[in-house]
């Protein structure tokens, strides 16, 4: 049975808080006890981070600190066994998606930061004075201090490096609270960040839940300096409120009810292929997930026949065996919730096409299992089509016209992201222009250049991350005005 202890100021310690158990999805099995930090435990997080700013952290260079990104990256990659073997008994996701998107991802996220903070620039402006000297002004790109990082459990290490990287690139400390469900890779970052040098205090764990626990204590105190969150719509409209104690930044990637928008000149083939992807991949459980379908009337009979024949193809089973291509959900809870909306649709009268229920596994019955499922006939208004829900299951609506389904996406609380399939480009640029999210893919899905905007508009979130993006959030600029 693993313990997992807090990290804070370069050691690993035990919390004030109730320890609470680690289970592995796949079987509901035990496997792991989790020590909760308590307030006091907290404190001492940021106080070692707060600490960390006035040492040799905080006199670096930013080559020096580039030099220990890259050995961050490189000590997770030595790693790689084990980060993969943590991150899938935390999930129980597949070897096949964490061996090629979580784990390289975690380990990239600091090489794309160290290059990203090397060639950050900052705007100069040179200016008239009467005297005729001029001014010239410039901006310095300092840290923000003390950033709290709160993380869920879809994607843990790379959600989770996704934010320290860019945060220690630009000089800060941190105090990271994962998610509950997945305390592995977090912990075991630590050890690599002292093996590889990074000074006591600028990376630290606290473990435990969010209300009343570790979460709150740590979004809440009053010397930290900036929030960063993933996770739930709700939670992050908590996490908005502590912050304004204090009048602190926050960035919020929130939750979403995307759409994907099929024309019927659309690539059946590849798009069934993207798609299937979209609306099953890690489960369901990807924030950029599909679980509203818009399919033009003429192609609607095959491409659904098409989805649900990809939703019955997928092969459950140990998350260890390259052959596993899904795993279970990440909780017994999270399976009651995505349960409670199988039951919803069947009794709200959709037609189901694929899934629907539980399989029968031998040898995993334990586990937090759900069918991927497809639906259609359900109206707009079912919470089905309408809430998200964070499991393997899409519904399908047909539509006549572009004006259509440009209103039929755009009508929800969420905006995070969208895909269009079409092979009309003057189409796909069009509705990409009426669509109100943050992220639209055009013939594909889950395509990322780190560099780019990331986040969501509307319910989804507050301000983008990627690239120079992260590097704002992150640093605030000063305005240095010098007469000459
Ligand atoms: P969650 O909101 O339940 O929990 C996320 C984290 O917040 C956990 O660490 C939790 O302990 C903590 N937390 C909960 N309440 C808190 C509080 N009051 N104060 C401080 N911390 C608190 O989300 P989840 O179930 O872990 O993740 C799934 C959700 O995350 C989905 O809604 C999904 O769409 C969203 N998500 C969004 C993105 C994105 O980039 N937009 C990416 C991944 C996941």
């Amino acid at each position: 049975m693993t313990k997992f202890l807090n990290f804070i100021d370069g050691a690993f310690v035990a919390g004030s808080g109730e320890a609470f158990e680690n289970r592995f999805p796949t079987t509901g099995e035990v496997i792991g006890e989790v020590s909760a930090a308590g307030k006091a435990e907290v404190d001492a997080a940021v106080g070692a981070a707060r600490a960390a700013l006035a040492g040799p952290w905080g006199r670096m260079s930013v080559a020096e600190r580039v030099g220990l990104l890259r050995k961050l990256a490189d000590g997770i990659n030595a790693r790689f066994d084990e980060f993969l073997a943590a991150e899938i008994r935390d999930t129980g996701k597949p070897h096949s998606i964490a061996s090629h998107i979580d784990i390289p991802r975690g380990a990239a996220n600091f090489n794309v930061f160290a290059d990203q903070i090397l060639t950050a620039s900052t705007e100069t402006f040179e200016m008239a004075t009467p005297d005729g000297a001029g001014a010239l002004n410039y901006a310095l790109r300092v840290p923000r201090g003390v950033i709290a990082v709160i993380c869920p459990w879809n994607l843990p290490l790379l959600l989770m490096t996704w934010k320290v990287a860019p945060a220690l690139a630009c000089g800060n400390t941190v105090v990271v609270k994962p998610s509950e469900e997945t305390p592995a890779t977090a912990t075991l970052l630590g050890e690599v960040m002292n093996a590889v040098g990074i000074p006591r205090g600028v990376y630290n764990v606290v473990h435990g839940q969010g209300p009343g626990a570790a979460g709150e204590f740590l979004t809440t105190h009053p010397d930290v300096d900036g929030i960063t969150f993933t996770g739930e719509t709700r939670t992050g409209e908590a996490i908005m409120r502590a912050a304004a104690a204090g009048v602190r930044p926050v960035s919020l990637e929130l939750g979403g009810k995307n759409a994907g928008i099929i024309f019927d000149d659309a690539d059946l083939e590849a798009t069934l292929e993207g798609i299937g992807r979209a609306c099953f991949a890690n489960t369901g459980q990807v924030c950029l997930g599909t679980e509203r379908l818009y399919v033009q009337r003429g192609i609607f009979d095959r491409l659904v026949e098409g989805l649900a024949a990809k939703a019955r193809s997928y092969r459950f089973g140990d998350p260890f065996d390259p052959a596993t291509t899904m795993g279970p959900l990440i909780s017994a809870e999270h399976r009651e919730k995505v349960l409670s909306y199988y039951a919803k649709a069947r009794a709200d009268g959709a037609t189901l096409l694929a899934g629907g229920g539980v399989p029968e596994l031998q040898g995993f019955e334990g586990g937090y299992w759900v069918e991927p499922t497809v639906w259609t006939g359900l109206p707009e208004t079912s919470p089905v089509v309408s809430e998200e829900i964070f499991g393997p299951c899409t519904h399908v609506t047909p539509f006549d016209s572009e004006e259509e389904a440009l209103m039929l996406a755009n009508d929800s609380p969420y905006g995070l992201a969208t895909s269009i399939w079409t092979t009309n480009l003057s189409r796909a640029h069009r509705v990409a222009r009426g669509i109100e999210v943050g992220i639209v893919w055009v013939n594909c899905w889950f395509l990322r250049d780190l560099r780019t905007p990331f986040g969501g508009a509307k319910a989804s979130g507050i301000g983008r991350e990627g690239g120079l993006h992260s590097l704002e959030f992150y640093t605030e600029l000063r305005n240095v005005c010098v007469k000459l």
